[in-house]
């Protein structure tokens, strides 16, 4: 074993998933007997091996109190996940997959996740087998989408035509395609292929995960100094393109981002990457695959809370981690370029150049839903446009959508057919509408804490009233909201990032950023929703009379409320004392020095 790292956790006291993907036969387990029986679901442990096919077993959480006072089971339903590696597809892969949400989910709806897949909700057990043969028809798959593997990778969803832009988009696919599980039982169970024991051949299966897979989940995002939208900060590892003379001609690679944490476990935490080092542009896939098989060897297989490089990194050194690495790679790894620009974030919404004398246009879908909603009709209008242009098509990781390839009418057909069915174009959204961010939430995550997105319309409501009545609507702010502290939503880099703690309870974090590379502050616990515009009107007013020119608010946070101590006090999960007093103290000070 290695010099430099130990592995976390006890193996005698291993998680019982870690049993279940052992005993899984290569995520075989007992899916195809369930899948062919009257079972009304699938037991715990394919419960767990389901999720590497994409499937994530939920149930209606809204009608379990009347079931049970009926005296009825749940009602369980299925939500299925496709990869899109750097979200992109053609327009017949968008038509079939707009298609299969109208027949199979339960409200004709497809969202698009932060991490640039699709999810449809809603599923029902005997329609699972149509869900996953009809995206594989239309050339995609569910495959990893979930599950302790490499998921989605994600790359800059602009389409641009330039050398470092294409690189970056077919670095996503290798990597995607180099990692994904090689098992057979994927094709066994979906496609009635014949049924093989993969753990009885000689050969392993599954070089990369072995049969325990990895801890937990393993994400790589690649981004680009100008266009960081995939917050290559929250990411396990994140390849940040160098270009020099128009040309990719290496990355930085950060480790040890991520942003899921527990309440009250301490020693999980939410964090930023690490600079790690830098690496040739063909070198990519290599380094990833070292990255995630010192994920899978020194990971915590105890405590999956606790169970993701970013503690390896942390706990026991990115030094340690670097010198594990370089005897896992065959080159040898440059120094961090410090050359590199500082990142930014880019929304792509509206229309821009492509570069090759085309033009792609950006089409904002509130928390990703692609839904008809009154006389809202998003879905239909989306199915129209890409009927009629045949736009390549990329979903992006601030879950809107963008359409590439198209010519100047083209973009006046988008904004035309948007108009008609009461799609608001990009420049009639509020600052706070445009980058607000919400998870699902309930009813379907078994994880939810809390509502996210079916309040989050109100919240942003609320904000964009108070922010108008101080004439603060121009200014952009990210608010991101989640239903428990698991970080999707990716709230902890956020101007403001709500956190749901209990029902109608939010934690506050005030201070991250746009440009994601700066951790907010655990300001306030457990805030009543109705409490969140009151408990920040303080600090929105010291903003409007204090600020320094175009000052955005999490940069004013950081200069007038800020603790040095800040990013220790959420790495090293000292959640307990949030700073709500410190920083009205603060607020006060400087409405006391104005005055004097
Ligand atoms: Fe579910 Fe929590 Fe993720 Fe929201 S942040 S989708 S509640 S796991």
């Amino acid at each position: 074993m290695s010099q430099h790292l130990t592995p976390f956790g006890d193996p005698d006291k291993e998680h019982k998933v870690e049993k279940a993907k052992r005993e899984s036969n290569y995520l075989h387990g007992e899916i195809a007997e369930t899948l062919a029986s009257d079972a009304e679901c699938f037991s715990q442990e394919d419960y767990q091996v389901l999720k590497f096919h994409g499937i994530y077993q939920q149930d209606d959480r809204d009608t379990r109190v009347a079931n049970k006072a009926a005296g009825l089971g749940k009602d369980y339903i299925y939500m299925i996940r496709v990869k899109i590696p750097g979200g992109e597809m053609t327009a017949d892969q968008y038509l079939a997959m707009d298609r299969l949400a109208e027949d199979v989910t339960w409200n004709n709806r497809l969202r698009v996740t932060t991490r640039q897949n699709f999810q449809v909700h809603g599923v029902l057990k005997g329609d699972l087998k149509q869900t996953i043969r009809r995206t594989n028809e239309a050339m995609l798959s569910t495959l990893a989408g979930c599950g302790d593997v490499e998921r989605n990778v994600m790359a800059p969803p602009a389409p641009f035509a330039d050398e470092p832009h294409a690189r970056l988009r077919e670095t996503a696919q290798a990597l995607a395609r180099d990692l994904c599980p090689q098992s057979p039982a994927y094709h066994e169970i979906w496609f009635d292929g014949e049924k093989v024991d993969a753990g009885a051949s000689s050969e392993n299966p599954e070089p990369l995960y072995k049969d325990q897979y990895l801890p937990r989940k393993f994400k790589t995002g690649l981004a680009l100094p100008e266009d960081n939208s995939i917050d290559a900060h929250s990411q396990d590892v994140a390849l940040i393109g160098l270009v020099d003379d128009g040309e990719l001609v290496g990355f930085n690679v950060l480790v040890g981002g991520g942003f899921g944490m527990t309440h009250r476990k301490e020693h999980t935490y939410a964090r930023l990457g690490t600079p790690f080092c830098s690496i040739g542009p063909d070198q990519a896939v290599e380094t990833v695959q070292a990255l995630a098989s010192i994920h899978r060897d020194f990971g915590d297989r105890e405590d999956r809370t606790h169970a993701r490089i970013k503690y390896i990194v942390e706990e026991q050194g990115v030094e340690n981690v670097f010198k594990e690495f370089c005897e896992r790679v065959s080159f040898t790894p440059g120094a961090w370029d410090d050359a590199m620009g500082e990142l930014e974030h880019r929304d792509w919404l509206g229309a821009h150049d492509q570069g090759d004398g085309k033009q792609f246009y950006g089409v904002h879908l509130p928390n990703g839903r692609i839904i008809d909603e009154g006389p809202v009709r998003r879905k239909t209008a989306l199915n129209k446009i890409v009927r009629a242009l045949k736009p390549r098509v990329i979903l992006t990781p601030n879950q809107n959508v963008i359409l590439g390839d198209l010519d100047e009418q083209g973009v006046k057909t988008v904004e035309r057919i948007l108009s008609s069915l009461g799609v608001p174009l990009p420049e009639k959204l509020s600052a706070v509408e445009r980058y607000a961010m919400a998870c699902p939430a309930q009813p379907t995550c078994g994880l939810a804490l809390t509502e996210s997105e079916r309040v989050f319309g109100h919240v942003v409501a609320s904000l964009d009233e108070e922010l108008e009545h101080l004439g603060l609507q121009d200014e952009p702010i990210t608010v991101r909201m989640t239903g428990c502290p698991n970080g999707c939503a990716r709230p902890y880099s956020a101007d403001i990032g709500l956190v749901g703690h209990k029902p109608g309870h939010y934690d506050l974090f005030l201070g991250g950023r746009l440009d994601g590379d700066r951790m907010a502050e655990f300001v306030a616990e457990n805030v009543p929703m109705e409490e969140l515009v009151p408990t920040l009107r303080p600090l929105f007013e010291a903003w409007r009379d204090h600020r320094m020119p175009d000052e955005p608010l999490g940069d004013f946070y950081e200069r007038v409320c800020g603790s040095s101590d800040r990013r220790r006090d959420i790495q090293t999960g000292d959640r307990k004392s949030p700073a709500k007093e410190r920083v009205d103290a603060a607020l006060a000070e400087l409405t006391v020095s104005a005055g004097a």
